[in-house]
């Protein structure tokens, strides 16, 4: 079966007055029907983008897409006039935002910032959009949604916030659903209680989801397959156990390591990844990570990594996997003479 989704080979720059960031550099992905797809990275890793480029919602005043395409149902959304985005966007491709009070309208009755999707993709009249969203209401777990619709923003908690921005993106029974960060600003009873939300809604209607975020703690509860992405690019990506259990990417190391653990030695620091990502108005010539890495070789200084495929999902852009690299003798073991 074909996936849903496409990402091919996307670049993605800015221009400043500094030069073009080169904020996406070739990524690659597929999103299937009905699994939850996370990208995962460090802030300014090019995950944002990445979604928002599939939405073509990046800044068009300095924002491009300057190569790839975004393959969905068959089509190229690259390549799509503004006035067809439009009707792809909230109705086929949804996106949740990472805070309801900027994403929202505050001045504006919830109701109203319901039923004004429904009434524009579905044509339907507008009591037939309020029976829609009393219905979507209900599915986010919102009680009392008769009265609800006609009161505002202020008027409701921060998690319940979220739940109305998850029924406005769902409303129209999207077939993707792009959540950036959608629980970073809550506390982490009521993530918890959004991600088991994510979780029902997908069961009940077999929505795909690609979740972005920073949090290994949601990716492990959320996910099926995780992209890790460092400086632009998809450096690893694979199952969640492939990501968790076995990661081969010094990066995706790095990050499992500087995780909370409840089960580790309480004695022990968490391990940061020293150093700080690179400059992408001139990314480096060969692995981004090369400089914070402890296993750089002089190879990956000058030449950027292919990807080695580990097993049928698992893909890594290191040269340490590379079939090329079996006689490398690691620092630690090179250290103890073994
Ligand atoms: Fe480290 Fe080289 Fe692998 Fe990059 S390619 S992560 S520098 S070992």
């Amino acid at each position: 079966m074909d996936p849903l989704l496409q990402v091919k080979d996307l670049h993605v720059s800015f221009s400043t007055y500094g030069g073009d960031v080169k904020a996406v550099r070739g990524v690659n992905f597929t999103l299937n029907q009905g699994e939850t797809l996370a990208i995962v990275g460090e802030s300014g890793c090019g995950k944002s983008v990445t979604a928002r480029s599939i939405m073509r919602l990046i800044p068009p005043h300095n924002g491009r897409i300057t190569k790839g395409q975004v393959i969905f149902k068959g089509e190229d959304l690259v390549d799509l006039e503004e006035r067809e985005m439009r009707n792809i966007r909230g109705s086929e491709i949804s996106m949740i935002f990472q805070d309801a009070m900027t994403a929202l309208n505050p001045t504006i009755s919830i109701g109203k910032q319901i039923t004004e999707g429904i009434i524009r993709h579905q044509k339907v009249s507008s009591g037939e959009a309020r029976k829609q969203a009393i219905e979507i209401l209900h599915l986010v777990g919102i009680a009392n949604p008769e009265q609800r619709l006609k009161q505002y923003l202020y008027q409701f908690s921060g998690g319940m916030r979220q739940r109305i921005m998850i029924a406005i993106a769902l409303v129209c029974k999207p077939s993707v659903l792009i959540a950036d960060e959608p629980t970073t600003a809550l506390d982490v009873t009521i993530q918890a209680q959004i991600l088991e939300l994510f979780k029902d809604i997908q069961r009940k209607t077999g929505v795909s989801i690609i979740i972005i975020t920073h949090d290994l703690g949601v990716v492990a509860k959320m996910a099926d397959r995780v992209n890790v992405m460092y400086a632009g690019k998809v450096v690893e990506t694979g199952t969640v156990q492939d990501i968790f259990r076995n990661p081969q990417h010094p990066y995706t190391k790095g990050l499992l390591a500087s995780m909370p653990r409840l089960d580790a030695d309480r004695n022990k620091s968490l391990l940061p990844i020293f150093g700080t990502p690179p400059d992408l108005f001139a990314p480096p010539a060969g692995c981004a990570f090369a400089a914070r890495c402890e296993y750089a070789l002089e190879v990956c200084r000058n030449y950027q990594p292919n990807y080695t495929r580990l097993s049928e999902h698992h893909q890594v852009a290191c040269w340490l996997q590379d079939p090329r690299a079996k006689n490398v003798v690691y620092p630690a073991r090179r250290a103890a003479g073994t």
